[in-house]
């Protein structure tokens, strides 16, 4: 394929430099974050004792969307570990997914029919307080070339498998040398056609969709979609929409997934202004998952019967294409499981 004019990332004089240098200078000191942002000292004592369990890590592009001097930001509350997390609280547990049952080989979960999902690395750019792998033993599942050779030949045998989702940790960590190695097994995979990549980096870091990767994936025979996930419109600036640019113009399907959390995008408004800002972005809403319960974040938690009420809420404002599906995750199912939303009008007679 001929080179692609790539998009040019708009970069402000903080954020240049390369992906790397910016993902190894994020934050991992809560007193230099609450410091960065002028937050309240108070802060400082909870979160250190939080980020023991799960450490914190804040790439620079990130911080500078976070409103400095607001402990109720957005942003800040996925990020900044809190005292709330060191609560034991009955039914959250350390794999709430059950995916340790469905896990054939290392750095392989075969959950659902006609796709298997590879984890690649156990490294993130941002650490998500909410995450539903905050305690997954990524230590076991060290994806080396021994273990890839495994996972490749187990996609071999199994004709059924249409499409490898490679996820993480988040995969594009993984840098675009040993991406390319990776996708060219694929390619050589007769029955795969379909490659996808759920990656939070072209959000946090979104000069890590280099023209490098962009040209790698336009010349690739599988066809590529990539689901970012974004849980508020704030996470959206000019960079992040270059980046979804540069996707497209590869050809890649750019879609995005969210996670429904108290005091991130518990409303209306704030998720009408998600999927708006999405599709100005060239993003489309794919899905709105409600919280799994993972312990150290029930506080994040929405029971389903709030989650159906703000989807049908949100229905009644936005065309059907800028209404991500409603979803949970059940163990042992064979899909995941659409929750039902009924019109604002039936559920008010
Ligand atoms: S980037 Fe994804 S995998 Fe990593 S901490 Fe956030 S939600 Fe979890």
């Amino acid at each position: 394929m001929k080179p692609l004019n790539l998009v040019d990332l708009n970069h402000t004089p903080e954020t240049t430099g390369s992906w790397q240098h910016l993902l190894s200078q994020a934050i991992t000191d809560p007193a230099e974050l609450i410091r960065a942002l002028g937050l309240p000292a108070e802060t400082i004592a909870g979160a250190l004792q939080a980020h023991q369990d799960f450490s914190l890590r804040v790439p620079a592009p990130y911080l500078q969307r976070i409103r400095p001097g607001d402990l109720n930001d957005p942003l800040l509350r996925q990020v900044l570990p809190v005292s709330e997390e060191t609560a034991n609280v009955p039914g959250y547990v350390t794999d709430p997914l059950a995916e340790a049952d469905s896990n054939p080989h290392d750095g392989l979960i075969h959950k659902y029919k006609g796709r298997v999902l590879v984890i690649l690395t156990g490294a993130c750019a941002i650490n998500c307080r909410y995450c539903f792998r905050r305690h997954f033993p990524y230590e076991d599942n060290r994806l080396g070339p021994d273990q890839w050779q495994q996972v490749v030949d187990y996609i071999a045998a199994d004709s059924s498998i249409k499409e490898v989702i490679f996820s993480g940790g988040d995969p594009l960590a993984t840098n675009d040398k040993r991406l390319d190695k990776l996708i060219t097994s694929l390619e050589a995979i007769p029955h795969v056609e379909r490659l996808r990549i759920h990656s939070r980096l072209p959000v946090v870091i979104p000069q890590r969709i280099t023209p490098e990767l962009s040209q790698r994936l336009a010349d690739s025979r599988l066809q590529t979609v990539m689901v970012l996930h974004i849980n508020h419109a704030n996470e959206i600036d000019n960079d992040v929409a270059a980046a979804a640019a540069s996707l497209k113009q590869a050809g890649v399907t750019v879609l995005n997934q969210a996670v429904l959390l108290r005091g991130v995008n518990d409303s209306v408004d704030a998720l009408e202004a998600l999927s708006e800002h999405l599709f100005r972005a060239g993003i489309l809403p794919y899905y709105l998952f409600t919280f799994d319960p993972v312990a150290g974040a029930a506080h994040f938690d929405i029971a389903d019967a709030e989650a159906q009420q703000l989807m049908s809420e949100l229905q009644s404002r936005l065309p059907g294409y800028l209404v991500p599906k409603l979803a949970r995750e059940i163990p042992g199912r064979a899909s995941k499981t659409l929750l039902p939303v009924s019109s604002v009008q039936s559920l008010s007679e």
